[in-house]
């Protein structure tokens, strides 16, 4: 038994005293928020980090979800996957857009791309997949199926900071690309998020959206949002980003760990990362299937019994709360795959500070050694 609790992953904070510059400089400047110093520095680093052309910062995803629709008048129907976080499907509701759930592929648990094409209608306009788990979706096929059919393509990319495929980043796909900063996530700034984009044309106008749709003191061209990230999260942004590399170096040495001690086991599936990728290690997921002795509720269970407390990522669909249940695309019927992974999931704790010897208890725990 062990006596603390271990969660399914603890947020990633830099040394507080290199944080007490910082402040003092915001002190200082009085400046606060609205684009300020630290604001325009971590755009540039982040730029240069991921290898991506333009970035413009949130207060959180979410935000940044709902103002990249927005930014490329994105209307009537829009392909999505119901295995994700609320917020991906959410961000289409708030604009007023139908979506239309696709089911995934049963083995990279993305949106899965031979589907797509049957779920196009008239009033598609655009496909919002979502790289789960930091695992790249197949962005060449996604893009192929997009351009055949004049469609906007929008990647929830909250999980991917810092995935790289073939072709660099991963996030250089689509038209836009969204990034979560949330406390829970790889990368943090307590809250926040960002929109990644490909032309300064294209990030005016996400800028004039984050900030009520402002040009200048006194023209306001659209009804916009207050999406601004602050001073304060931008600065803790610029130190966060001075520990991301050793923090994902720590988290790949967890997920192997957890590779070689679970694979053997009969009935548990390790999620596996996309082929010729570099990924960020930012979940553990295993799909317990019927062949291991326990269900996978009996297994979460016993896992919070011993004090680990993993989560059921991503159960229920998003397909099955109220909101999006009445859909024709939410039947059960239509996301077999989906349906599935839901009721056989279960993400691991993964962090940066997790004991090597907690991540083999867990492994033994699993391995059915400990009851
Ligand atoms: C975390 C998350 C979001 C929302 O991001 P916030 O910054 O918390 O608003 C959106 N989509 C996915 C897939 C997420 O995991």
């Amino acid at each position: 038994m062990t006596e603390n609790r271990i969660y399914v992953t603890q947020p990633h904070l830099p040394p507080l005293e290199e944080f007490i510059p910082y402040l003092e400089q915001i002190w200082s400047s009085k400046v606060l928020t609205n684009c300020g110093p630290f604001h325009q520095q971590f755009e540039q680093a982040l730029c240069e980090y991921l290898g991506v052309k333009h970035i413009s910062l949130f207060t959180n995803g979410t935000i940044a979800l709902v103002t990249a629709l927005q930014t490329l008048r994105i209307s009537g129907e829009v392909i999505t996957t119901p295995y994700s976080f609320v917020a991906t499907a959410h961000s289409l509701l708030w604009n007023s857009i139908k979506p239309v759930f696709v089911d995934i592929d049963p083995v990279t648990l993305n949106l899965d791309p031979d589907r797509i094409e049957a779920a196009i209608t008239p009033r598609t306009t655009a496909i919002m997949p979502v790289h789960c788990y930091g695992h790249a979706c197949d962005v060449e096929r996604i893009q192929k199926i997009a351009d055949n059919y004049g469609l906007k393509v929008i990647y929830d990319a909250a999980h991917a900071f810092g995935v790289q495929c073939q072709h660099g980043s991963v996030l250089r796909y689509g038209d836009l690309s969204v990034l979560s900063f949330h406390a829970t996530k790889v990368f943090n700034t307590f809250e926040g998020g960002a929109i990644v984009c490909p032309d300064a044309k294209t990030k005016k106008r996400i800028d004039q959206l984050k900030n009520f749709g402002f040009v200048n003191d006194t023209t306001v061209i659209a009804p916009g949002i207050n999406g601004k990230m602050s001073e304060i999260n931008a600065a803790l942004g610029l130190l966060q980003l001075k520990g991301i590399d050793a923090a994902i170096q720590k988290r790949g040495v967890i997920d192997q760990t957890y590779r070689d001690g679970l694979t053997p086991i009969k009935g548990i599936r390790c999620v596996p990362d996309a082929a010729e990728t570099v990924g960020n290690y930012a979940y553990f997921p295993i799909q317990v299937g019927p062949e291991y002795p326990m269900t996978r509720d009996g297994l979460f269970q016993k896992l919070h019994d011993h004090g680990i407390i993993a989560r059921r990522y991503f159960h229920p669909l998003i397909s099955e709360f109220p909101m999006y249940r009445g859909l024709p695309s939410s039947a059960a019927a239509n996301l077999p795959a989906a349906s599935k992974v839901a009721r056989e999931v279960i993400c691991l704790p993964i962090y940066p500070n997790l004991p090597p010897e907690q991540v083999e208890f867990i492994v033994s725990l699993i391995a059915n050694q400990i009851t």
